[in-house]
């Protein structure tokens, strides 16, 4: 092989070494889910508006009409109604609707059983999985194009995180551990037309599906996952942006009050604390929030990461890390602060403000994941 042609080789190689890169993050994508819709049930009851099937794991095949059937979990494995079944069990309806607890869902299930208790895995295309998270994510009255923007964001979000339950046999919960999903019967027209017109679009970084991360309400400036989650190397569609679309929603300042007894019992399953009597917020990070909260209590003083504090506390009762003050009198915990959630990635109400304000959804994305692409991927 002569030199010219050993360099004409290096750059095909070269080439489609690039290319088989950039195919390989973005092809080969499952297009099925796994949603962990119950988690350690002992009965539970399932039916179909058409006939369905269910199959046991040694190849036993039960079939039955419409109506409805209750599963419960045996030492043996899962009974319906006199017969006996080896878990996991798999139960197929005629017209692809299953229903769980009175909910539809779309696809099938798998039902698997773990120390006497049954998990209930809805197994369903990605694109109908995601017709059941965005009216649940998200109001579905919100303007198309921020429908479309989470659309986007939850299909990024699903393919970047499978199998993260993975130790309890599925890939994604339906609370906001995960995504909220409700399934088929929190369909909207609106948020289906969202899904279908983003079809199998998701956002990509250095050919990389990212970590499409959001919350509900930043208050003002999105945050860096280094102070929210101490991730190190964080890259460059995550490090934090000025927002201003959000002023108008639910949250953008909140108050709540708290009893000194209520912390104090939920910090002292962590640390050993006296009675509380101030908490300093201590340093800022890039958005405004807090860093750290020193709690000064009866026996010493001990210093938390805020966002942490918020998450031990209660996240529910304690809305964001953006305090703006904290004051302790009279054995109440007085709370002001700024927006909803970690603050990191997305603002989701700020995607509704941009959206008022005439923006597209890949205007949208590009401005809260800056320096993304909008790649669409191929199912298998
Ligand atoms: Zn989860
Ligand atoms: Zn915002």
């Amino acid at each position: 092989m002569t030199l010219k042609n050993m360099r004409h080789v290096l750059i095909i190689l070269f080439i489609s070494m690039l290319l088989c890169q950039s195919l390989y993050a973005l092809d080969y994508v499952n297009k099925n889910v796994n949603i962990g819709i119950l988690v350690d049930v002992s009965s539970t009851v399932v039916g179909g508006s058409q006939n369905f099937t269910i199959l046991d794991s040694t190849g036993k095949k039960l079939k039955f009409s419409k109506g409805t059937i209750t599963l419960s979990c045996t030492q043996e494995g899962i009974k319906v109604n006199s017969y006996s079944l080896h878990a996991p069990i798999t139960i197929f309806p005629s017209n692809n609707i299953i229903f769980v607890n009175s909910q539809a869902y779309n696809g099938y299930l798998c039902i698997k059983k773990l120390k006497n208790k049954m998990t209930v895995i809805n197994v369903l295309a990605i694109e109908e999985y995601l017709k059941g998270v965005l009216p649940r994510e998200v109001g579905a009255s919100w303007p198309i194009e921020a429908l479309k923007s989470q659309a986007v964001i939850s299909r990024t979000y699903t393919i970047a995180n499978f199998n993260k339950h993975k130790d309890q046999g599925f890939d994604l919960c339906s609370t906001t551990h995960c995504q909220v999903y409700g399934g088929l019967s929190h369909h909207t027209h609106l948020t289906n037309q969202a899904v279908n017109e983003t079809n199998r679009e998701v956002l990509t970084y250095k050919d990389k599906v990212i970590q499409a991360v959001f919350h509900a309400t930043c208050g003002g400036h999105t945050d860096s996952p280094e102070y929210v989650w101490n991730w190190q190397d964080i890259p460059h569609y995550l490090k934090g942006r000025k927002c201003g679309y959000c002023n108008n929603a639910p949250y953008i300042t909140w108050e709540q009050v708290l009893d000194e007894h209520f912390i104090n019992e939920k910090l002292s399953q962590n640390n050993k604390i006296g009675k509380i009597k101030k908490i300093n917020i201590k340093g800022k990070t890039s958005a405004k929030a807090a860093k750290e909260v020193e709690i000064v209590h009866s026996k010493g003083t001990i210093n938390l990461n805020a966002y942490q504090f918020r998450i031990l506390v209660d996240p529910w009762k304690i809305k964001s890390h953006t305090f703006e003050s904290i004051k302790v009198k009279n054995d109440k915990i007085y709370f002001k602060g700024k927006g909803w959630g970690h603050k990191v990635g997305l603002c989701q109400e700020g995607t509704k403000g941009m959206a008022q304000k005439g923006k597209t959804y890949k205007k949208i994305l590009l401005y809260f994941y800056p320096k993304t692409k909008i790649e669409t991927i191929k199912f298998i």
